[in-house]
């Protein structure tokens, strides 16, 4: 079975290729490495001592798509490529749009036209905008609160009419809660480019010394300490979810979603405190404004993934902690200038 990964050189595309060649799946690599590093491919390699292929080519450019679909027979795609910050997604809407958006439409009319049509796509909890209640259920109500989330919607609402166009199709839309943590070797693991926006690679470079200070943002929510919660599941954790999704892909189901989260919320407070258990170092902080658009508290209900996919989320907060931490002090600063 050979299965394409766009994507694969990022954050979470680098774990999940390390599970898919463990599970001798043929692996073939698109990325622009617009945000990421072809050395996560190398280790990915080292760590597996298996090769992959890897093309870097943009899914903006439909040629380069096709050039790869010509020298490969895909069995299946799973989808990771596409920017994914919030903030400046609000900044800059149409490079989101444009990226994410016109990026995955090349993609499916590739697909399409090699009749390919088993889809594993990276959506997020973010399309479930500000719940009602908790935990989150497949089947809630549905909305987006920034661009970003608005092309992980919109890519959902796409993937749906195709199948309703060709019941050929096979879809998986995959809702990752708060991904966090590294492979156990330290080889891989979360590289962001600039200041970290999420928290924690943010409290992993106050760690390393990198960054002063984490600032909380806001701790006067309707939550146990004030500060906000979140299902943050280890990576590794969400790369075997994909693992899990591919044999019932192949059984021709049409289009499932599923939650993948460990049905767990811990506060940001709860996270500093793991952290600094996990690394032996104390973590400063300061209790900052609300940064708009978050929302309190936001967790899942696996029940659905573990019903119909036998997956579950095994890691702990402790080892979400202490693979960051070992990933980091291994690299403090990333892939570019350690080996
Ligand atoms: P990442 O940025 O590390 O990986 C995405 C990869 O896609 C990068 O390597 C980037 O270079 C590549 N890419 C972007 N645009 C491309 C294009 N046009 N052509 C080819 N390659 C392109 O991000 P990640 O954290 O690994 O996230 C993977 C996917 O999961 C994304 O779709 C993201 O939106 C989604 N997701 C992530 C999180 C999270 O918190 N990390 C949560 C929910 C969903
Ligand atoms: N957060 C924080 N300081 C930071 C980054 C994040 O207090 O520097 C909080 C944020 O308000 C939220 C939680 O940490 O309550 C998780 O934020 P993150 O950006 O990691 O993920 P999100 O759930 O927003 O996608």
């Amino acid at each position: 079975m050979k299965i394409l990964v766009t994507g694969g050189a990022g954050y979470i595309g680098s774990h999940t290729c390390v599970e898919l060649l463990n599970k001798n799946y043929d692996v073939v690599v698109i990325d622009n490495l617009s945000n990421s590093s072809e050395e996560s491919l190398k280790r990915v390699k080292n760590i597996t001592s298996k090769s992959l292929s890897f093309y870097k080519a943009d899914l903006l450019d439909k040629k380069e798509i096709t050039a790869v679909f010509s020298d490969h027979k895909i069995d299946a795609v799973i989808h990771f490529a596409g920017l994914k910050a919030v903030g400046e997604s609000v900044m800059i809407p149409l490079k989101y749009f444009h990226n994410n958006i016109t990026g995955t439409l090349n993609l499916l009319e590739v697909m399409n036209d090699f009749n390919t049509k088993n889809i594993v796509f990276s959506s997020s909890a973010t399309v479930y905008g500000n719940p009602a209640s908790l935990p989150i259920k497949e089947g809630f109500p549905l909305s987006a609160t920034n661009p970003y989330g608005r092309t992980k919607l919109m890519i959902e609402e796409i993937l749906q009419d195709l199948y309703r166009s060709d019941k050929n199709w096979n879809i998986a839309l995959l809702r990752y809660f708060n991904p966090v943590g590294a492979h156990e070797s330290g080889k891989i693991g979360e590289d962001p480019f600039g200041i970290p926006n999420n928290l924690v690679p943010y409290i992993s470079q106050v760690a390393v010394g990198a960054l002063s200070q984490v600032s909380i943002f806001g701790n006067d929510y309707d939550t146990p300490d004030g500060t906000g919660v979140r299902d943050f599941i280890h990576v590794v954790d969400l790369a075997l979810g994909h693992i899990k999704t591919l044999p019932k892909l192949f059984t021709n189901p049409g289009v499932m979603i599923y939650n993948l989260g460990t049905g767990l919320g811990y506060s940001v407070l709860e996270m500093i405190k793991g952290f600094e258990a996990a690394s032996n170092k104390k973590i400063p902080y300061k209790i900052t404004r609300r940064r708009p658009g978050d929302i309190a508290a936001c967790w899942a209900d696996p029940a659905k993934a573990k019903a119909e996919l036998d997956w579950e989320a095994n890691k702990t907060l402790i080892d979400m902690c202490k693979d960051t931490w070992n990933w980091q002090k291994k690299n403090p600063t990333g892939y570019q200038k350690t080996q």
